[in-house]
């Protein structure tokens, strides 16, 4: 059986802990390696190794710096088929999919390559008599990313790429259900000319995790995943004064307005409701058609599609989704469905029993549909993550306006409609990070910044575009003036600027 270990000094070295994780293969239910968890003292190596390495990489000027980065995204094309293979195969998703996961972070890796102008600070000539202005951005030294098992390849990049182009070494802890692709790219940064010490990658669990939050050469830590882990981590590196940017779980609705064109919003839920079998932070889990007419005519049209959803094992490309990540995740969606019936919801498709002819122990679901879904329910307030669409009827717009504006969560928000009015005001008052408008999946493109609200996201600073470079920066600031400059005579009160 493979085994991944860790990704250490510019190399895979084994676990020690004696500890590992199975890794699955959920099309078919299969184990098919394991890996490596590890200690402390592990970890410690991986910082160790981190800080010998950063400062001379932080001292590589940043044209430099950007051409690994450059020679990597070439790496990634080149292996691009093998990596959205293993990554299908660790996590689930199709292989399209998969494909769209290694894409949307290279697309920050690339965004990453403009460093040298990113970087640059700012300078004031004559601020005062003699006296000129100016700002920096230096890195913080060893920074870390914790990351979700749902993209396996884009948050990692989201995370190390700017990070590293900052001048940083970075330690990524991936989620412990799929190493591979995390493990892939760090060789790849290396094969581009990274410096080893770099880019670290240590799998792991909790202990891991913790012995990040409390190492002291840690400076700064970016976490994804679910919203009372994020909490937890934002306050437990707070300890020890890092920086943290921690996004959470999501409740994405789709508003749905009496004049929207109806079969493009079918088109839009069931892609972003379904896709990768709900597992995503972005999907879509609720809808909101405004008016009775709008409902009805909804779920006339959502049903038959939702019924005709073709599950498939990864590796078929003509699959709308795949299996779920673990038999665990499976059973608490499926529990979840079980609560919205005994809570009183109407289950228009119930895709509990689907089982996959050839692959009957995968983790697969059919697509479920609950229609009259209130706010009090479990599956209204709770993050499901998996295949289920829930519709919550709203008499009006106030009342659609404030499902996803009052709701604890606050990702991404959707409207579709074809009146602008409606659509800006929406936009400008809705309490949520993220708004698409007739887009059903609202992740802003790389040089933009990606960030919920509320429950969705602890800490300052969103992922990447221009907040990254701020995230992933300390910013000095220098007063200079030179004899020339300087009048005779002591100050004694504060300086001002004349
Ligand atoms: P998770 O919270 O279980 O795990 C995320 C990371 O935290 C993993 O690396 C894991 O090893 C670690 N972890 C898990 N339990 C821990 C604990 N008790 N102590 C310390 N570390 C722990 O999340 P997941 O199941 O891997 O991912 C799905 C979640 O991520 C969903 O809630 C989804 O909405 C969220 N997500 C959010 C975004 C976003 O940008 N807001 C993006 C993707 C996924």
């Amino acid at each position: 059986m493979r085994t991944v270990g860790h990704f250490i000094g510019g190399k895979e070295v084994e676990g020690k802990s004696g500890r590992f994780a199975d890794v699955f293969e959920p099309m078919t239910g299969e184990v098919k390696a394991k890996v490596a968890l590890a200690t402390k003292a592990e970890l410690r190596a991986a910082v160790e190794n981190a800080k010998a390495a950063q400062p001379e990489w932080g001292a590589t000027n940043p044209q430099r710096r950007a051409r690994v980065l450059m020679k990597f995204l070439e790496l990634v094309q080149r292996d691009y088929d093998k990596l959205a293979e293993l990554l299908a195969r660790e996590h689930g998703k199709t292989i399209p999919d998969a494909k769209g996961d290694i894409q949307r972070g290279l697309e920050v890796a690339e965004f990453a390559c403009g460093i040298p102008h990113l970087m640059k600070g700012e300078y004031t000539e004559g601020a005062g008599p003699g006296i000129d202005i100016y700002s920096m951005r230096q890195p913080l030294g060893v920074v870390a990313g914790i990351t979700p098992f749902n993209f396996p390849a884009m948050i990692p990049m989201w995370k190390f790429a700017p990070a590293i182009a900052c001048g940083n070494a970075f330690i990524l802890k991936p989620s412990e259900r799929d190493p591979g692709v995390p493990m892939a790219l760090a060789a790849l940064m290396l094969e581009a000319g990274l410096p080893p010490g770099i880019l670290n990658v240590v799998n792991g669990d909790k202990e891991a995790v913790d012995a990040i939050l409390d190492d002291p050469d840690i400076k700064a830590v970016g976490f994804v995943g679910s919203s009372p882990i994020a909490q937890y981590i934002y306050e437990r590196a707070a300890q020890t004064g890092k920086r943290a940017q921690c996004f959470g779980g999501a409740k994405n609705h789709a508003i749905i307005m009496p004049d929207a064109d109806i079969d493009q919003t079918v088109d839009a839920l069931i892609g972003a409701g379904y896709g990768s079998a709900g597992e995503r932070c972005m999907a879509i889990s609720v809808a909101v058609p405004v008016g009775k007419a709008t409902a009805d005519a909804l779920m006339d049209k959502l049903i038959p599609r939702v019924e005709a959803l073709k599950i498939g094992p990864s590796t078929d490309p003509t699959a709308d989704y795949g299996p779920l990540v673990t038999k665990e995740a499976l059973e608490r969606v499926k529990n979840y469905v079980d609560i919205g019936v005994k809570e009183g919801a109407t289950l228009a498709v119930d895709g509990r029993g689907f089982k996959m002819q050839g692959y009957e122990n995968g983790f697969y679901m059919g697509g479920c549909l609950f229609d009259n879904v209130t706010k009090d329910m479990r599956i209204y307030k709770e993050e499901i993550f998996g295949p289920v669409l829930s519709v919550v009827r709203a008499h009006d717009y106030a009342e659609a306006l404030s499902l996803p504006s009052d709701h604890d969560y606050g990702n991404g928000v959707a409207i579709f409609t074809r009146d602008g009015d409606a659509a800006r005001d929406f936009a400008a008052k809705v309490n949520v990070g993220m708004v698409g408008i007739n887009v059903p999946i609202p992740v802003p493109i790389a040089y933009y910044t990606f960030g919920g609200w509320k429950k969705s996201g602890f800490g300052d600073l969103n992922q990447h575009g221009p907040d990254s470079v701020r995230f992933y920066t300390k910013t000095k600031t220098v007063t200079s003036r030179w004899p020339s400059g300087v009048k005779e005579g002591a100050e004694f009160s504060i300086p001002l600027m004349k």
